[in-house]
């Protein structure tokens, strides 16, 4: 059977009039706050993003708010989101917005694509909720629904079925309500074709759908397997000192860009290698305690973790970089990544409540 998708914009709206969700972002869709949001939601779920979101319009409620705020503000803004990159591509997208366009988002795709963080689906999610241009939003959920709704069987991870579902997709854009529809389909991908067990009997497409009709629909989309995640091994170090935390900066490229961390090493290093190796730091007098083991997922790398904290008597002076920071600078202009705040949390303990704290003393240390 031959895909054609033409008779499900009227089905869809319909279904979408009546049971769309109401998200804060759906209310004013302002080119702003779509934007906003749909950089928030990449790779994060709708109800993690809600109270971010509110809290970043209450504080940057506009664009120049926001083109004019501070690296430190915003990333205080994201701590928790992750992926921070996101955030400092608003930043800097914001900048250019507000120098080359009088601080309007252009009602332009192609302008829209140029700016920095802004892809081809976040474009198309601009142009059409915002400005009701006719363009297609195709996201993962997007194309999980179309490739049911075709029974495409290629893998969906490859550049030409995306092309040609995307084809599919932007053929039947209904120019009335193009924003209301790619919401539609993705609202559909979320609540409705879900990954896995598809909720077919619930669906307002069910008489249009391939998939469903030829009895795969659960199997689609087909995806090769994908590459596993490389694991790495690393030992974190929560230093006190004074009342203080130290912390250092990570290299302006590669993974957490730019962002304070915990010093760490790559390696899970015994008590008495974590012992000689705060030595070989200058670290003189100090207690070394071993603290709790954590695990990180980011896209490709998984950090399997463990930890030890040292009390120092003196600082140490064979760390290039590392500052100190209190606990209130810690909840303020020092961000730390979301991979350390099983460290945070019991460094913020430790200092805060340290006759609380029970560790256990390692072997050899
Ligand atoms: Fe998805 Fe089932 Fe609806 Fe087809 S009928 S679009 S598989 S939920």
């Amino acid at each position: 059977m031959p895909a054609n998708l033409a008779e499900i914009p009227a089905p869809l709206l319909r279904w979408y009039d009546n049971q769309a969700r109401q998200l804060p972002w759906r209310s004013q869709p302002t080119p702003y706050r779509v934007w906003v949001s749909e950089i928030m939601l990449q790779q994060t779920r709708v109800e993690a993003v809600k109270p971010y979101f509110e809290r970043f319009m209450q504080a940057l409620p506009s664009l120049p708010h926001l083109a004019q705020a501070s690296e430190q503000q915003l990333l205080k803004l994201w701590e928790g989101l992750g992926y921070y990159s996101r955030a400092r591509n608003l930043h800097r997208a914001a900048g250019t917005v507000l120098r080359q366009h009088g601080g309007e988002l252009p009602a332009d795709y192609q302008q829209l694509l140029a700016l920095p963080g802004i892809g081809e689906y976040t474009a198309g999610a601009i142009a059409s909720i915002a400005f009701g241009l006719c363009y297609p939003a195709i996201d993962g959920n997007v194309l999980r629904v179309a490739a049911r709704l075709c029974a495409n069987g290629q893998d969906i991870a490859l550049p030409t079925t995306k092309a040609q579902l995307k084809q599919e997709v932007t053929a039947v854009l209904p120019h009335a309500r193009v924003g209301d529809f790619n919401q539609a389909l993705m609202e559909l991908g979320a609540t409705v074709c879900l990954p896995g067990t598809p909720r077919c009997p619930s669906c307002p497409l069910q008489t249009h759908c391939h998939g469903l009709a030829q009895g795969v629909a659960a199997q689609l989309p087909v995806k090769a397997p994908r590459k596993r995640r490389k694991l790495e091994q690393r030992t974190v170090f929560v230093l006190l000192y004074g009342g203080s935390i130290g912390l250092l900066r990570r290299p302006e490229s590669g993974l957490l860009a730019g962002l304070w961390e915990l010093p760490n090493l790559p390696q899970h290093l015994t008590p008495r290698q974590a012992h000689e190796q705060l030595a070989a730091w200058g670290g003189r007098q100090f207690s070394l305690t071993s603290a709790p083991a954590a695990k990180h997922i980011f896209t490709h790398i998984e950090w399997h973790m463990q930890g030890y904290l040292a009390q120092l008597e003196q600082p140490i002076p064979g760390l290039p970089g590392l500052c100190w920071f209190t606990p209130a600078q810690l909840g303020g202009e020092a961000t730390l990544p979301a991979a350390f705040r099983v460290y945070r949390a019991l460094a913020l303990r430790s200092l805060l409540e340290p006759q609380q704290i029970r560790l256990q003393n390692p072997k050899g240390a």
